[in-house]
């Protein structure tokens, strides 16, 4: 089956990941801007990571026939450092017209602070200014579901949101209602230690129903597998779920929400050109 990974951090993984991931079935991902696992020194880095992101992995990716999108943003990590954030808020727009740009993100909180909070309203505004997508993280901690709901909160308090732009991503059993009761579209995040698996999220599913949700691997440089939607497309199948419906929520639903930016320019599998042979 085709799949798209809507979250998938491939600088951290290598091109024999892409390989694989194509492989099993993976013709397009998105690839949010994140933390490094070290806080950047300089606005200057993050314009070499969104070139980065915007020319080199569309490169890399296809070398295995993937297409690759991107998203653009100072993380909630580093936007503890506001001067830092508002510098690299200001070299965005450069790139918002990169061909495989799809928005903002991953937005979002890390510890709840009002550091964090400034820092995600500015780029929600950026966002809302520039007609963009959103994609949003929620904190990993204890404190996830406080998090989510002060992100809900902020966007719900700005008259200008239309959920059906905004992805909030890492959304688990309690905080998943948090996104859906507001029409935001969510993802799951399948990882091998922390966050959802394969059988959670598709317990998940079998509550809440397919609508507006997709399922990510959010591989990285920490534990992580990028070949995790495929386990999950395996678990559904496992449980007797129809093949249209696990489609719907690893192909047709990221397509559903991806169509919505200007920037998104998809060539369906059926008329993907050859891969291209690594030099
Ligand atoms: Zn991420």
């Amino acid at each position: 089956m085709y799949f798209i990974d809507p979250h998938v951090h491939m600088i951290s993984r290598t091109t024999d990941d892409y390989e694989r991931m194509a492989r099993m079935g993976c013709v397009a991902l998105s690839e949010p801007a994140f933390w490094a696992g070290f806080d950047r020194g300089s606005a200057e880095a993050f314009r070499d990571y969104f070139r980065q992101l915007t020319d080199f992995e569309p490169k890399r990716a296809s070398w295995s026939g993937i297409q690759h999108f991107t998203w653009l943003c100072i993380n909630a990590k580093e936007a503890e450092n506001v001067s830092l954030s508002r510098e690299v808020i200001s070299l965005i727009p450069e790139f918002l017209d990169k061909p495989n740009v799809l928005g903002i993100g991953e937005i979002g909180l890390n510890k709840n602070t009002l550091n964090e909070s400034t820092i995600f309203e500015e780029q929600y505004d950026l966002a809302l200014k520039t007609r963009e997508l959103v994609l949003i993280h929620t904190p990993h901690l204890k404190d996830k579901y406080r998090g989510t709901r002060m992100i809900a909160d902020m966007l719900l308090n700005d008259p200008r949101t239309e959920p059906e732009r905004v992805l909030i991503d890492h959304v688990e059993e309690h905080t998943v209602a948090i996104a859906r009761e507001n029409g935001f579209w969510c993802g799951m995040t399948l990882y091998p230690l922390t966050k959802c698996t394969p059988a959670r999220a598709v317990d998940i599913i079998e509550r809440y129903g397919d609508d507006r949700i997709m399922v990510n691997s959010a591989g990285d440089w920490g534990p992580s597998n990028p070949c995790a939607v495929p386990d999950f497309v395996m678990e559904m199948r496992r449980r007797g779920h129809a093949e249209s419906k696990i489609k719907k929520i690893v192909y047709d639903n990221p397509l559903e929400f991806f169509r919505q930016s200007r920037n998104f320019k998809y060539t369906p599998p059926d008329t993907l050109a050859e891969v291209e042979s690594v030099a």
